[in-house]
């Protein structure tokens, strides 16, 4: 297995496991390729990252990959731990506030992270809150 191979099973991996960790990129190519390690992972990982070709994002303590290299934000749902892109093209505007026009400060790169919960968590808690009558 070839080395470039490798990494272009590890970025497919991040793009259909959807903001996976290290460790669940491991697990899926694993499947695959009985033979990569996950100091191969955390390795390509990096070099995809240096290269531009994937982002990584520090959310709910854990690192998640990111295979949506154009600026979006994140819808977090802190019960079942998914994240949902979102269109944010805003570049501008931020960086106009006034505040930030007062710190002199220039704005690169914007990371924003919505918590709460997603439509199916609502779902399932309205559905446990029915079966449980108080
Ligand atoms: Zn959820
Ligand atoms: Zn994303």
């Amino acid at each position: 297995v070839s080395r470039s191979s490798q990494a272009s099973a590890i970025h497919r991996a991040v793009g259909l496991l959807d903001h996976p960790t290290a460790d669940e990129v491991f697990m899926h190519v694993r499947r695959r390729e009985a033979r990569v390690s996950i100091g191969t992972v955390y390795r390509n990982l990096d070099r995809l990252v240096a290269d531009g070709r994937l982002r990584v994002r520090q959310i709910g303590g854990q690192r998640r990959y990111d295979s949506n290299t154009a600026t979006h934000a994140h819808l977090h749902c802190t019960r079942c731990d998914r994240l949902i892109d979102i269109p944010w093209r805003d570049e501008e505007g931020v960086g106009l506030h006034p505040v930030v026009q007062e710190l002199g400060f220039r704005v690169e790169d914007q990371i924003l992270e919505l918590q709460g919960m997603c439509a199916a968590c609502q779902k399932t808690e309205a559905m446990t809150r029915e079966e449980i009558p108080e």
